[in-house]
């Protein structure tokens, strides 16, 4: 059976992007694949961050997830830094990786040019990303688009180890797009993202949901309730295809072309069909924080698969690099 890998960093709340690019996606896969799903705190501390809410956030996204519908019998899910093999790997892979792709990358672009002093780890990222899925040998990664570049990537790096040391030891994974789903940030500016603070999380409550979508960013041509509409160019309308019902979203596109109501009145409309879509992921999530050594033995059973997994590539690697075998 092909085997799926795909992580998200605990760098935030779980949002919408994140669900309806990725992690919608994998409940499906869990069903037809061996899937493996990571929490990849590794990756998450090439961003500024708090120490002291790391390990808070990792148990949260864990929560999100299980509320999202992963289900630890179908699928693995583990913390990365449960199993040291992703950072040897990684390094392993810093000998073939190219570093002029690596300095190509949007994501290094993007995320260094907001930085004052960037670390080597940023420019690295896409290297542990292919160490992540090659130690599992994973077939399939179901990414949103913005991830596609660090994907081929990784396909590169597979390459390259494969033809520097003359093996066809690692498989070219191949991904698994949503396609369409590269959603905007409440800004309108940017793809949302959790280091960006543009986004609505999956499990916040309507009051807060209602409070992010208020002040969003529509048509800017649309300075007052009477002027006219594009919806095509409207963050929140797009929002509506994901959910609202097709008559829904036929309506509010009439009623933005002719002006007939104001972005607030559509805005109200979305903010309800959200919070309805999102309520059982709310509840399921309640009940899993009342049990959080539930969650911890889910993790745990996760990582100790994956360090089983982990450790049979990298005796496998050591081989096929000619390192001495420890106790020889
Ligand atoms: P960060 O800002 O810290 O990079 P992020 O919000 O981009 O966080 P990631 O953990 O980097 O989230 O990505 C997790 C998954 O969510 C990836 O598969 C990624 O492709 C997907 N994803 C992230 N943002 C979006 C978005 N705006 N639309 C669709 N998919 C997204
Ligand atoms: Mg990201």
């Amino acid at each position: 059976m092909p085997r799926v890998f795909s992580g998200i960093q605990p760098s935030g709340e779980l949002h919408i992007g994140n669900y309806l690019g990725a992690v919608r996606n994998w409940v499906q896969l869990q069903d037809q694949y061996e899937c493996i799903f990571s929490i990849v705190d590794l990756h998450a501390i090439t961003q500024p961050y708090e120490p002291g809410e790391l390990s808070a956030r990792t148990l949260e996204m864990a929560i999100g997830l299980l509320a999202a519908g992963l289900d630890p019998d179908k699928c693995t899910i583990f913390v990365q830094s449960h199993v040291p093999q992703h950072a040897e790997l990684m390094w392993m892979f810093n000998t073939v990786a190219p570093l002029g792709e690596l300095e190509r990358q949007t994501q290094f672009k993007d995320k260094s040019s907001r930085m004052e002093s960037v670390p080597a780890g940023l420019l690295n990222y896409p290297v542990l990303q292919a160490a992540d899925i090659l130690l599992y040998r994973a077939d399939l990664v179901p990414v949103g688009e913005d991830q596609l570049q660090h994907l081929e990537l990784s396909r590169e790096i597979a390459r390259r180890f494969n033809a520097r040391f003359g093996v066809d030891f690692f498989p070219e994974p191949k991904p698994l797009l949503t396609p369409g789903t590269r959603i905007m940030g409440l800004d309108g500016e940017a793809k949302m993202s959790k280091s960006l603070g543009n986004t609505i999380g999956v499990l916040e409550s309507p009051e807060a949901i209602w409070e992010k979508l208020r002040p969003a960013k529509t048509d800017p041509a649309r300075k007052t309730r009477k002027d006219p509409g594009n919806p095509d160019v409207c963050n929140i309308y797009s929002l509506h295809k994901h959910f609202s019902d097709g008559a829904t979203v036929t309506d509010v596109a009439t009623r933005c072309r002719g002006a007939a109501w104001g972005c607030l009145d559509c805005k109200r409309v979305l903010a309800d069909n959200m919070i309805a879509h999102l309520a059982p992921m709310r509840e399921r999530a309640a009940a899993l924080r009342d049990r959080p050594e539930r969650v911890r033995a889910v993790l745990e059973a996760g990582a100790e698969h994956c360090r089983r997994l982990a450790s049979r590539t990298m005796a496998e690697v050591g081989r096929i690099m000619g390192f001495l075998p420890p106790g020889m």
